[in-house]
């Protein structure tokens, strides 16, 4: 499963940087894209489960989805691309191209 795989890596780096501050974390932020979108309930879940018996247990995971990005290839606009309006939100053009998917990232992690 994707998530497990996901969970697994967050919380490797998440436990090698506890060690580095000697301090216990107690949330986390990760981002992801829209073409490889994580579920967040499984991947709670996962994370609950790998966590269990080190220093990431009970901690909380929040995720956040980052748009695509699209640009217009009439009037140069720069915009989110949603799926169930593909258009540009400037002139409504549907000739543009879409952007990169943000990769899945580790934004932050608080410690206590
Ligand atoms: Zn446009």
């Amino acid at each position: 499963m994707h998530e497990t795989m996901v969970a697994e890596s967050i919380l490797s780096a998440i436990v090698a940087q506890a060690a580095e501050l000697n301090a216990k974390p107690i949330s986390a932020k990760i981002s992801c894209g829209q073409l490889n979108p994580i579920n967040d309930e499984v991947l709670n879940f996962a994370f609950e489960a790998a966590a269990r018996g080190t220093v990431c247990e009970q901690m909380k995971l929040e995720v956040v989805h980052i748009p695509l990005k699209a640009t217009c290839k009439r009037c140069g606009e720069n915009f989110d691309f949603d799926i169930y309006s593909p258009a540009c939100a400037n002139c409504e053009s549907e000739d543009f191209e879409i952007g990169p998917d943000a990769p899945l990232l580790l934004e932050e992690i608080e410690f206590k």
